[in-house]
């Protein structure tokens, strides 16, 4: 069986110094908000060319952190719309909603996944605030018109890489392309944990204070709260296995990128579309997201010649029974993407073995 995502190979490689990792943890008897995790955030912001890290429990907490600390600033509030995605994964939207804010989805572009920059501005109204841009699998949305959009309107632009750690555009790394960004560690992602994780990175001060308080309790100080906050903490543990792997985040990458490479020149079959890279982006190949009308007798047919491959997503936010407000909004796009997309195995550890034998399959579809 060919794998979709091998987390132990991937791992395993680093298994010795995360060993002395995590004993370092053990035996530092200090296991919340230390060293660790101020040493991590250091070094992520300087990854991302960001001015400030902050380490938390989750992606989704990032995301949710950032609209409640703009709230808790005076700069959003109750009610006010954000803009957002509609082909993206549940969290963006939960986190808008979490806050009271209005989620307005906007359809992709059909050849980045992306939120179309082009269909954003007929849905900004007096309310809108911010803009949440999503980088779905692995590359970066159209952050210079995005950024133009949002400076003619006066908006707050919030970047979810979840999945796009290393991204660039215009050779800037997410999470310094817009005000604040999420980022998340789950396992999976390009930069995981051994648990869950997350970060934002910001240059903007008074945010990155405002949410290092949110995410203790809204404390500044101990037994004194500012503010209604969250625990919303990364633990030592993760940050420490994180600063171990964050060191290797571009090689990983760099092998993503080969595997991508063999698939985007190896796949040949008119049934099939491809992903694409699109112009001024550096993919990160968080996913590697085939498209095909034929998608359940291509996914049997793989299962069959012992390849796993999985669906990202196969129900979109405004067909969730979660927001049932959405039923009715007829997305075409978005809910063509996402009956039609299958990922294929993309991992560090694939195999150039492994590697041809599913390009062969495919081909032989
Ligand atoms: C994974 C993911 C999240 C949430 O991250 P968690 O760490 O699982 O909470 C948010 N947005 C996107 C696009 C994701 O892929």
């Amino acid at each position: 069986m060919i794998k979709f995502l091998d987390l132990k190979a991937i791992n395993d490689q680093y298994q010795e110094e995360l060993i002395e990792a995590s004993k370092r943890v053990i035996e530092s008897g200090w296991y919340i908000l230390g060293t660790e995790v101020e040493t991590f955030e250091k070094s992520f912001a300087s990854y991302c060319d960001s001015k400030y890290a902050i380490g938390v429990a989750s992606g989704l907490d990032a995301l949710i952190l950032i609209f409640r600390a703009y709230k808790e600033m005076g700069i959003l509030a109750d009610g006010d719309e954000v803009i957002v995605p509609a082909n993206t994964y549940i969290a963006s939207i939960l986190a808008i909603s979490e806050n009271n804010l209005a989620p307005i989805i906007v359809e992709p572009d059909i050849n980045s996944y992306n939120i179309d920059p082009k269909k954003i501005e007929e849905k900004i109204t007096a309310k809108t605030k911010a803009i949440l841009a999503v980088y779905l699998y692995g590359q970066s949305a159209n952050m210079t018109a995005i950024n133009q959009i949002a400076k003619k309107y006066n908006l707050k632009v919030i970047e979810d890489a979840a999945q796009a750690h290393g991204a660039t555009h215009f050779s800037k790394k997410v999470g310094s392309l817009g005000d604040a960004c999420g980022f998340s560690f789950y396992p999976g992602k390009n930069l995981g944990a051994l648990g869950d994780g997350g970060a934002i990175t910001t240059d903007d001060e008074n945010l990155a204070t405002t949410i290092r308080a949110l995410r203790n309790y809204g404390s500044h100080k101990k037994y004194e709260n500012q503010y209604r906050g969250l625990n919303s903490r990364l633990d030592e543990m993760q940050a420490a296995m994180l600063s171990v792997k964050l060191k290797y985040l571009d090689i990983s990458n760099a092998k993503r990128a080969q595997v991508a490479k063999a698939y985007l020149t190896g796949i040949k079959n008119h049934k099939i579309i491809l992903p694409q890279i699109m112009p001024n982006n550096q993919h990160v190949w968080h996913l590697f997201v085939i498209k095909t009308s034929e998608r359940e007798k291509l996914q049997t047919y793989l299962s069959k010649n012992g390849i796993q491959s999985m669906i990202h997503y196969p129900i979109p936010p405004h067909k969730q029974e979660a927001y049932k407000e959405f039923k009715s909004l007829h997305l075409p796009i978005t809910e063509s993407i996402h009956d039609e997309v299958l990922s294929l195995p993309m991992h560090e550890c694939l195999s150039d073995k492994d590697l041809t034998t599913i390009i062969k399959v495919i081909n032989d579809f």
